[in-house]
């Protein structure tokens, strides 16, 4: 794996996670040999791989996040801990015997649509190559977003990132503190709250945080699973649709969110006796405005004689500790920065240029992130996202999502090949009637409407992350590859035309 670049590969996959993975996969299966996986990371796993934090497991039910070609029946849990996703991601790349086609330790600086050759031109940490098609799949939440707080760069102390978890650096009798209470702060907090000496948690804005219907599988589940056929598929669906009842809650009436909001609460008053810790971790939005979290451990780790919640904002980081705005200066030996990541403004966005010589983060700076589907850009042919523009979820598994991309990629990539097509992009027309769909269809979601500001929205507000529909509506709509919204540039030919 190790292996040199080719000098050209006709499907040029970029990152090694579930979506890189199940698209090489699903090539494979459709006999294009000629395609290559290339990661910045040592190992596929993308998102599984890089977070390592204790703590770390899926908030998505187990039995949804898997692949539906690749069911996993030892999954030890409901809700599955990090290492045994990273586990059974690396078991499907061998099982499906793709891995001689994955590059690690190789990073994709620029890319640029050559319109004379009808190919990218690709530059990586490896070197020079060129790709009939670039399919974007090194997902939405890997780049970290640091916060920008004075001082923090002359912090004398071990700092890291929730995703980049520093394991040399041992919290024991430690003063810790952690900024950030999304979803992965809370569940680094009670591990941390086990070792550290003393514990500061930083608030900005307390989250919703259910409880954790989290347990381990019995044997015989596990042995039905395995043997009985149809049992997991069955349990699998019994899931998908439960999930599925949420959507109406977020798009449609916030109200239906009611028993969340009383199991939320309820989960408040069991896990902290302190009333004024009851307050401060108390939300003032609606429910499903940011991330629905879960837990059973928060708030009782909130509550412990060794960790403080800190509400005051931060001020200034100096080279030993923490001040906030009420002036106090608290003492810190490892900080610990959980804020979250890139989501918006996608970075590499900046690196691919299109057919008139723009970055896509250029095309993208008025409108915002936008692609037709999720997926495809007018003015930059055969490129492809998974989990592209408003593909997110707050409610079900992202796997569901990303197969159905997939799908979509490679019915455009076999229509290529089947039509003799060198270009394929959306006409700018289709883009703007899907786009205008999918923001009118956002203003009356909990995300537009619920009173909080989220990683879902960028700087103009407008919400460019997540699906506002079912996602089995998703799913109908990118079943079949439509090359009617498309213009197609047929291979040995100067004229565009529309293919339909
Ligand atoms: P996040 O949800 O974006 O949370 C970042 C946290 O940092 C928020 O509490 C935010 O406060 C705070 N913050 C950011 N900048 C700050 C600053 N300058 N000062 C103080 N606080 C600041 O990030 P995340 O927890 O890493 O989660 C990101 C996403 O990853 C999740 O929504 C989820 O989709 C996924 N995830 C999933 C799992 C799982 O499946 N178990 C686990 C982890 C992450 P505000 O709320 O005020 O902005």
């Amino acid at each position: 794996m190790s292996d040199s670049l080719p000098r050209h590969t006709r499907v040029l996959v970029i990152g090694a996670g579930f979506a890189g993975l199940g698209m090489a996969i699903k090539l494979d299966e459709a006999g294009f040999g000629d395609f290559l996986v290339v990661d910045k990371g040592d190992d596929v796993g993308g998102t599984w791989r890089d977070n390592t934090y204790p703590g770390a497991a899926c908030d998505v039910p187990s039995q949804l996040y898997s692949f539906s070609f690749a069911l996993n029946p030892d999954w030890s849990r409901s809700f599955s801990p990090q290492p045994e996703i990273q586990a059974y991601l690396r078991k499907v790349a061998a099982d499906f015997q793709v891995l001689d086609r994955f590059r690690f330790g190789v990073e994709v600086r620029d890319a640029a649509w050559d319109e004379e050759a009808q190919q990218w031109q690709v530059s990586t940490s490896a070197g020079d190559l060129t790709a009939d098609a670039l399919v974007n799949a090194s997902g939405a939440l890997s780049e970290p977003k640091l916060p920008d707080i004075a001082g923090i760069e002359d912090f004398t102390g071990e700092v890291f990132h929730s995703s980049r978890w520093d394991h040399h650096t041992d919290l024991t009798g430690k003063r810790v503190a952690v900024i950030g209470t999304g979803a992965s702060a809370i569940q680094i907090v009670p591990e941390v709250a086990e070792r550290a000496a003393h514990l500061d948690v930083y608030q900005r804005t307390a989250p919703w945080v259910m409880p954790r219907g989290d347990r381990a599988y019995r044997r015989l589940e596990r042995f039905a699973f395995r043997h009985v056929p149809g049992v997991q598929r069955a349990y699998r669906t019994g899931i998908y649709w439960g999930r599925e009842c949420f959507v109406p809650a977020f798009t449609v009436n916030p109200k239906l969110a009611a028993p969340a909001r009383k199991m939320a609460l309820a989960n408040i008053e069991r896990g902290i006796s302190d009333p004024a810790l009851r307050e401060k971790v108390t939300p003032h939005f609606e429910i499903g405005c940011k991330r629905i979290l879960i837990s059973n451990d928060y708030y009782p780790a909130l509550d412990r004689p060794d960790v403080d919640l800190v509400t005051d904002p931060i001020t200034e980081v100096t080279p030993t500790g923490i001040r906030t705005a009420d002036g106090s200066l608290r003492d810190v030996d490892v900080l610990i920065v959980a804020t979250g990541f890139h989501t918006t403004d996608m970075p590499i966005a900046a690196h691919l240029k299109g057919r008139d010589g723009r970055t896509l983060a250029d095309a993208w700076r008025e409108s915002g992130m936008t692609a037709y589907k999720g997926t495809t850009v007018n003015g930059f042919p055969n490129l492809f996202f998974i989990v592209g523009p408003n593909t997110g979820l707050g409610h079900s598994s992202m796997v569901f999502i990303i197969e159905s991309q997939i799908t979509y990629i490679r019915g455009a990539l076999q229509a290529m090949g089947e039509r003799g097509i060198s270009a394929l992009e959306p006409r700018a027309d289709a883009q703007a009637a899907w786009t205008a769909d999918v923001q009118r269809r956002m203003r009356r979601t909990v995300w537009s409407t619920g009173g909080c500001a989220s990683w879902y929205l960028d700087d103009h507000g407008r919400n460019t992350t997540l699906w506002p529909r079912t996602t089995f509506k998703f799913r109908e709509l990118l079943r079949r590859f439509d090359i009617e919204a498309y213009d197609a540039l047929p291979r040995m030919s100067s004229t565009k035309e529309t293919a339909a």
